[in-house]
């Protein structure tokens, strides 16, 4: 094997671009080149590929994003435009590719497979949603935004005797709350895994206002219920007694120099990878399992029953509850 393709596709998340730079280094150990392959699968249909160099590369490791660009091309499932794609890479002699992005991703990266390019499934993705990893690339910065976000906006709920809304991305998974409720003591949060309904939310602040607590910040999950976290604050101010505010943190979650640990895991991803087509293998999906690196096929992985996490939620709601 002598040149590897590499795209990031789906959702961008801080450290792709490390991931880049550990499967360009670890190539070149190897005697290969690297291409990136511009915005996703739609840069193999249309044929925009480049060769990387290692020193840009190395370049980009500390930088938010995706240097090469993320698109979404629905028409990757149709076979003939897979095909293109298959044609294009045959052209430029790359004969196998590493694929970062989220599930999604990895169905292109698996047809393309059964098509003759080997690929292998790097977890990238802030909302932690890839069940057959621990974590995911991107995750841990996203959560130190939000952990951050929160601690501004309750530093300014304290001062005025206020509550808050936040409401938090996750694309369907609660990690990105879950985790920055036990990071910041957040009162309430609702989640996809352990909804609340708004009665639920409305009694629980009114309970905590009537005990006499300053401030109250209530976390939620994006795309969860059928009003806005707007007119949620509006009928907890209504309900409590508390001057209400909303924040929805929205993109500023996606974006940000990627924390340490999502460099080192997107580096060990990368490396793991690069091994993974050297031995000829395509097909897989990288992943964490207890901390460990594991490739496992592409398949097995999409059709994994989601975790339970139902002993964390109890541990921070209780912990939380605690006024
Ligand atoms: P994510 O990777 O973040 O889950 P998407 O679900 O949007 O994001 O998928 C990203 C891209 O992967 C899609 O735009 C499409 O190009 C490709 N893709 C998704 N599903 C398939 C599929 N069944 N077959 C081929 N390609 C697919």
């Amino acid at each position: 094997i002598k040149k590897i393709g590499i795209l990031t596709s789906g959702g961008d998340a801080p450290g792709m671009n490390a991931a880049i730079a550990a499967v360009v280094r670890e190539a070149k150990i190897k005697g290969i080149e690297t291409y990136a392959v511009y915005d996703g699968y739609k840069g193999l249909v249309e044929n925009n590929m480049e060769k990387i160099d290692p020193e840009f590369a190395i370049s980009i490791m500390n930088c938010g994003g995706t240097a090469i660009g993320s698109a979404r091309l629905p028409e990757f499932k149709e076979e003939k435009v897979r095909q293109v794609a298959v044609d294009n890479l045959k052209k430029e002699g790359i004969e196998a590719l590493v694929v970062i992005g989220g599930d999604g991703s990895y169905m292109g990266a698996q047809r393309l497979t059964e098509m003759g390019i080997n690929c292998i499934g790097l977890p990238g993705t802030i909302d932690n949603d890839i069940v057959s990893s621990d974590y995911t690339i991107g995750f841990d910065t996203a959560l130190n935004t939000v952990v951050e976000s929160i601690d501004k906006i309750r530093d300014t709920m304290q001062s005025h005797n206020r509550a808050a809304v936040v409401e938090i991305m996750g694309n369907g998974c609660g990690d990105l709350p879950l985790y920055a409720a036990a990071a910041t003591g957040a009162d309430i949060f609702s989640i996809p895994e352990s909804k609340l309904t708004k009665e639920e939310i409305l009694s629980q602040v009114k309970k905590l206002h009537d005990e006499g607590k300053r401030s109250v910040i209530v976390l939620v999950s994006e795309k969860m219920y059928d009003f806005t976290s707007e007119q949620l604050a509006k009928d907890i101010e209504a309900a409590s007694g508390y001057v209400t505010r909303a924040t929805v943190l929205g993109h500023v979650q996606r974006g940000g120099t990627p924390s340490a640990m999502d460099r080192v895991l997107a580096t060990a991803c990368g490396v793991f990878a690069v091994e993974q087509l050297v031995a000829g293998k395509g097909g897989l999906f990288v992943g964490l399992e207890n901390g460990k690196l594991v490739a496992r096929d592409i398949e097995a992985t999409l059709n994994m029953p989601r975790k339970d996490k139902s002993q964390e939620i109890k541990v921070v709601r209780d912990i939380n509850e605690i006024f």
